[in-house]
C-alpha cells in the first residue's frame, strides 16, 4: 500500500494536509512534506472521517416489489415482511444485502453495523449470508452484526435458541425489539440476561409508537445501571419522546444520560411509517435529537431500511439521513448544521464502541472526502463524496458533472 497524501483539504476548519501511511493518519499539518506520498489535491474540500451506518437491515433491504406497501387498514410494515422471509435464501439475501453495502461505500460509509434478524421463519440463514459478506467486504468496509429478534422472543419455540446459537457463533451484539412481545418488561429482561450470560452489549428498537403508555426507555435504563452495562447498551427509534410532556420527557432524557444510553434516530423510517391513522397535526415520530443532544445523550443517526415496506425510497446514503433529520427535527440553523454531520461520524462511532476512529493523528485512515467546503454546505448541497478511503487505500471514487447550457 503506498502512502497516500491528502493536499489542502479542510480539516477541523483549516486548510490542512494529511498524509497516511500503513493504514493510519500519520500526520496532519498546514503544509506536509510531499516526498514519498502519492497525493490527492483536495483543496478546500471537507476532509471527515468515514460515514458510520450504526443501525441498518441489509437482510430485508430491495423487496418492495415483492409485498404491497402501507396501506390505510392495511397490514403493518412487520407482517408484511414477516409473509416474505420465510421465503428468503441465503442467496438472495447476500445479493440484496450485497447491493446495500456497495452503495454504502459509495456514499462514504467506513463501518455498518447491521441488525440480522434470527426467528422462526428465517432461522440463520440471514447470518450466514451476512458473515460471507463480512468477509468478502473486509478492507472495503467494516461489518458488524447483530443477532436481532425482530419478531420478539417469546412469539415461538425457537427463537430463542436460534438467538443464542447465533451468539455462540461469535456474532458480538444482541438486539431486542420489546414492542413485538406481549410482555415487553420480560422481553427486556430475557434480553440482558441473554447478553449478560455472553458479555455482549445490547440494542434495542424501543418505544416507536405514540402511546406512552407503552413506555421502556426508562425500565430499560434503570436495568442498565443496575447491571452494570452503562454504556453498553443503545436504543433505536424513541419516537415516544416526542409526544411525552415536557417535564416526563426531561425525567427520562435525564435517566437515559445516567444510564449512558446511545440514541439512534431513523427519521426516513418514522417520516414513512408513523401517524398514518391521524387525523390532525400529523405525529411524524422523530425522536427529540436536539433535546437529547442538549441534555449530554450521545445521539446518531441511522438509514434503518432499504427499500421495503417500512421505507420504499430508502438509501443508504448519511448525508441523506443528516438533510432529513435537518428537516424533520428543525435542525436547519447554521449551529445546528455544523455539528449534525457529528451524528452520522463520531457519536455512532462512539455507540457501537470503534476504536481509533476519528481525524487524529494516529487513527485509522477512514476518511471521507466532500465535494463542500463546510457542513452546512455538504448537507445543504448533497455534495458529492469525491474519495473514500478505507485503512488508507481509495475505495471509491465520485464525480458528478453538469453543463449550464445556454439557450
Ligand atoms: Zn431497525
Amino acid at each position: 500500500m503506498n502512502p497516500l497524501l491528502l493536499r489542502q483539504g479542510r480539516v477541523a476548519g483549516r486548510r490542512q494536509d494529511v498524509a497516511i501511511r500503513d493504514g493510519r493518519i500519520h500526520r496532519i499539518g498546514p503544509s506536509l512534506d510531499a516526498a514519498g506520498y502519492e497525493t490527492l489535491d483536495v483543496t478546500d474540500r471537507l476532509v471527515l472521517p468515514g460515514f458510520v451506518e450504526s443501525h441498518i437491515h441489509p437482510d430485508k433491504a430491495f423487496i418492495a416489489d415483492r409485498t404491497e406497501g402501507l396501506r390505510a387498514g392495511g397490514p403493518s410494515a412487520q407482517t408484511l415482511v414477516a409473509a416474505l422471509k420465510k421465503a428468503f435464501s441465503v442467496d438472495d439475501i447476500y445479493g440484496r444485502a450485497r447491493r446495500v453495502l456497495e452503495l454504502a461505500v459509495r456514499h462514504g460509509c467506513t463501518t455498518m453495523r447491521a441488525h440480522v434478524e434470527v426467528d422462526g421463519y428465517v432461522e440463520l440463514r440471514g447470518v450466514e449470508a451476512l458473515r460471507r459478506l463480512q468477509a468478502d467486504f473486509a478492507g472495503v468496509l467494516d461489518l458488524q452484526l447483530i443477532a436481532f429478534a425482530q419478531e420478539g422472543v417469546f412469539t415461538d419455540g425457537v427463537t430463542q435458541d436460534l438467538l443464542r446459537e447465533a451468539l455462540k457463533s461469535g456474532l458480538p451484539w444482541l438486539g431486542g425489539c420489546p414492542y413485538m412481545d406481549r410482555d415487553q418488561r420480560a422481553h427486556i429482561d430475557w434480553c440482558f440476561e441473554t447478553a449478560q450470560a455472553f458479555g455482549v452489549p445490547l440494542d434495542f428498537h424501543a418505544d416507536s409508537s405514540d402511546d406512552p403508555a407503552l413506555l421502556t426507555c426508562d425500565y430499560i435504563a434503570e436495568q442498565t445501571i443496575a447491571r452494570g452495562m452503562q454504556g453498553r447498551v443503545t436504543l433505536g427509534h424513541l419516537c415516544m419522546l416526542d409526544v411525552l410532556e415536557p417535564a416526563e420527557r426531561a425525567r427520562v432524557v435525564e435517566k437515559l444520560r445516567e444510564a449512558r444510553i446511545h440514541v439512534i434516530s431513523l427519521p426516513a423510517t418514522e417520516l414513512h411509517v408513523k401517524g398514518r391513522a391521524d387525523v390532525r397535526r400529523t405525529w411524524r415520530g422523530v425522536t427529540r435529537l436536539g433535546e437529547l443532544r442538549a441534555a449530554g445523550v450521545n445521539v446518531a443517526l441511522s438509514t434503518n431500511n432499504i427499500v421495503n415496506p417500512f421505507t420504499p425510497y430508502g438509501h443508504p446514503d448519511l448525508l441523506r439521513q443528516a438533510l432529513v433529520a435537518a428537516m424533520a427535527a428543525h435542525l436547519g440553523n447554521l449551529d445546528q448544521l455544523a455539528w449534525l454531520l457529528e451524528l452520522v461520524t463520531t457519536n455512532p462511532a462512539r455507540a457501537i464502541g470503534l476504536d481509533g476512529y476519528g481525524l487524529g493523528e494516529g487513527c485509522r485512515a477512514d476518511l471521507v472526502v466532500l465535494d463542500a467546503r463546510d457542513p452546512a454546505q455538504a448537507i445543504t448541497e448533497q455534495a458529492e463524496k469525491l474519495f473514500v478511503i478505507k485503512d488508507g487505500r481509495v475505495v471509491a471514487r465520485n464525480t458528478r458533472t453538469s453543463e449550464l447550457l445556454r439557450r
